[in-house]
């Protein structure tokens, strides 16, 4: 074999890589010269991912004209730079061969290609005939909530007259959000890079990906901090951040929080300077816990009396630089018959460790005061004179509910012919919502159903008449966004390569031009643009700062210390008048959870995994790989449970309740309650158009009656049992 040299090998790399970019240099010297003149070809653009709702800011990089990887972007103040496998792999989908690139019409068989014009065209002959027939109420806008729909959407709606703006807050954090308004007037934010005592209710952070928290909670670890998660699984989470489990029956964190307030006032381990000066309701709350001691929380939590009762010692002796987290949806954000009041005892421990606004504590950081369009320039529709048909904020129905309304609830108002149109905005009820038949058979009732969208979807697939193609986040600018940390920000996503489908549209020009079809355009008489450099007046940037530079500050330091509270009394409500003006327990009481399995059952508990969001990344290339080469949608089942069932681990079993079965692979562990199978959220897709994970494991929502829960209305999404056995 000839032996290669220090000259022969720069030779042949020279060649090769003159061979690569496809001109051939006879000499390096020219190549050297060649390459002195060659522009630099990754260029990058600062934007935001639109993969979850966290909204990290990213770095996108180009190379020759395509997008080459997304990194995280290290100024952004709440994320640190940290994003996720989502994150990275959301540059997968956007030259992938599923994207919608172009308006669709369902017909007798199959969808069809349309053009913009016919598909605004008939849209809105359909929508001016349903307002003249059945008025704006009849029309709902429904929505994963993101800022530039939170505007779009709302404001169309308004401009319709109709009341029934939505979001998926139901089916995720409306319990949580409810319970802290009313106790708090807001939700804080852990300032877990100071803490030294951390308590995970159900959260699993490093599954259901929080950014921020991984960012400070590995640091405040560093330092001494301990975390102890509360949860019937030991999550991955549990498993990597977690000191301490508490290996707590499904449903039943009320009863352990209720007694640790308990035990906080009777052995006078509450912060009493701040509860004096700070909150209104202690003798109520005082009374209703008496009875609420540990050994009656180890009866119905199944946790040893001493763990409860050690813990939240060592929490209180760490205050104020200890908290109870807020969670997301955990196991108390839309799960429980009880979990608005299980958000409000979260919150009242807060409050009674004195944390709220101090290092290490809770806090509630501030965020940028941003403008808003000049109405005398550019009119704004008027409030819907009209109640929301979901009962959201109305007396009598769910007056609690947050104002993003209860859109769970929508299928079954169409069904009862109480909706004649829906728009459906990056979000999918067919597959996210409890109960498929329930959804898809209300949806179908619809005379004018529209899915906007940049992929297929349950939705889109089995309930749409119209398909309208969004472009992808990274191909156009998006709205301003406020970042809340202890320095605010504002960001923005900005396009980082030109469009893939020239056929699709921004989500700003769809409603807009929308608008015009139905004579509404004097409400949308702006351009995206015009709106961001709005928004960002007061803040004396304008969009072009964030396009160039990404997150900008946006006002001053936020400090410690701040105690004012945006409740009724401007304190903290540890009794809640309003709760009480509604028929409402005003201090949480422990109420069981609305089913209990029976023998031979188990309750359905769900949550993230690091590789998915909801069904939205479940057709992701990358995503999916890792989903089936780890098997990440396996249920998980308790050994014992597994044992008495003859259940192996990796084997198939049957999933039963409500008359409907589905076969899914299984991990037999220790690491779950033996009442409770975990079920990863995501699978189960039945849109045959995304085929990657199409029918790949299950989903709970199969399993899940259709609900509602008293207080903020959520769809109970925990509050299902079901049969398991072998396959
Ligand atoms: S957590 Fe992951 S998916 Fe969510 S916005 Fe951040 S990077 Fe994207």
């Amino acid at each position: 074999m000839k032996k290669m040299n220090r000259r022969s090998f720069i030779k042949l790399s020279t060649v090769a890589m003159a061979a690569a970019s496809g001109t051939v240099y006879t000499s390096k010297a020219k190549w050297t010269e060649a390459a002195s003149k060659t522009p630099p070809s990754i260029t990058r653009s600062f934007s935001v991912c639109n993969s979850c709702g966290n909204r990290c800011n990213i770095i996108a990089f180009k190379r020759q004209g395509r997008l080459w990887r997304i990194s995280g972007n290290p100024r952004d103040n709440k994320t640190g730079g940290k994003i996720c496998a989502r994150g990275h792999a959301y540059a997968a989908m956007v030259y992938d061969r599923y994207r919608l690139g172009t308006p669709l019409k369902r017909m007798s068989n199959g969808f069809e290609p349309i053009s913009w014009e016919q598909a605004y065209e008939e849209i809105s002959d359909k929508l001016k005939d349903i307002l003249r027939k059945n008025g704006p109420e009849a029309i709902f806008w429904s929505e994963y909530s993101k800022p530039i729909s939170n505007f779009y959407g709302a404001r169309f709606m308004a401009a319709l007259g109709s009341p029934n703006w939505t979001t998926h807050a139901s089916t995720c954090f409306a319990a949580r959000n409810v319970g802290f308004n009313h106790t708090l007037g807001g939700l804080p934010t852990g300032d877990y890079e100071n803490t030294k005592y951390v308590v995970f209710i159900g959260r699993a952070p490093a599954d259901g990906i929080g950014t921020s928290i991984l960012k400070g909670l590995p640091m405040a670890k560093q330092k001494g901090a301990k975390v102890v998660a509360v949860d019937p699984r030991l999550s991955y989470s549990a498993n990597s951040l977690a000191n301490e489990w508490m290996a707590i029956r499904p449903g039943t964190d009320l009863a352990l929080l209720l007694a640790w307030i308990h035990i906080m006032i009777k052995e006078n381990l509450y912060d009493r300077e701040f509860v004096s000066k700070h909150t209104v309701g202690f003798s109520d709350l005082e009374a209703a816990v008496s009875q609420y001691t540990p050994a009656w929380a180890a009866g119905i939590t199944g946790l040893p009396e001493e763990q409860i009762s050690r813990v939240v010692k060592e929490m209180a002796a760490a205050k104020p630089a200890a908290f109870v987290e807020p969670g997301w949806h955990a196991a108390y954000g839309s799960n429980y018959r009880n979990s608005t009041q299980t958000a409000r005892a979260i919150a009242i421990i807060n409050a009674l460790l004195g944390n709220l606004n101090q290092p290490g504590g809770l806090c509630f950081y501030s965020g940028a005061n941003l403008g808003s369009l000049d109405s005398s320039r550019h009119q704004a529709p008027p409030n819907s004179p009209y109640k929301r048909v979901d009962g959201a904020g109305v007396a009598g129905k769910y007056p609690l509910a947050l104002g993003s309304g209860l859109h769970h609830l929508l299928p079954g108002l169409a069904k009862e012919g109480k909706f004649k149109a829906g728009f459906f905005y990056s979000i999918n009820p067919a597959r996210t919502v409890p109960d498929r038949e329930y959804v898809v058979s209300g949806y179908k009732n619809l005379e004018l159903s529209v899915v906007i969208d940049w992929q297929f979807s349950e939705t889109a697939e089995h309930v749409a008449d119209y398909i309208l193609p969004e472009s992808h986040p990274l191909e156009r600018d998006g709205i301003v966004e406020p970042i809340s940390a202890r320095m605010p920000q504002v960001s923005m996503q900005s396009k980082a390569i030109e469009p893939v489908h020239p056929g699709a549209r921004g989500l700003d020009r769809i409603v807009t031009e929308l608008a015009q079809a139905m004579g509404f355009g004097r409400y949308f008489d702006f351009k995206l643009d015009d709106l961001n450099k709005a928004m960002l007046f007061p803040l004396k940037l304008f969009p072009v700062h964030l396009q160039q530079r990404g997150p900008q500050v946006a006002g001053g330091a936020w400090d410690y210390g701040q105690t004012m509270f945006r409740t009724p009394s401007g304190k903290v409500e540890l009794a809640s008048g309003t709760f009480a003006e509604h028929g409402f327990s005003k201090v949480p009481i422990w109420e069981s959870p609305l089913i209990e399995p029976s023998s031979g059952e188990f309750r359905i508990i769900h949550g993230h995994q690091a590789y998915l969001t909801h069904s939205q990344t479940i057709n992701n290339p990358y995503l999916v790989s890792i989903a089936k080469d780890y098997h990440g949608e396996a249920i998980w089942i308790n050994s014992k449970k597994a044992r008495e069932l003859g259940i192996a681990d990796g084997s198939d079993v049957i999933v039963s309740a409500k008359g409907y079965e589905n076969k899914v692979r299984c991990k037999v562990t220790e690491r779950i309650h033996p009442e409770a199978i975990f079920v990863p959220a995501g699978y189960g897709s039945f849109a045959s158009k995304l085929e990657r994970g199409f029918e790949l494991g299950i989903s709970m929502n199969d399993f899940v009656p259709h609900a509602s829960e008293d207080i903020s209305g959520h769809a109970m999404m925990q509050e299902a049992v079901v049969s398991i056995r072998k396959a």
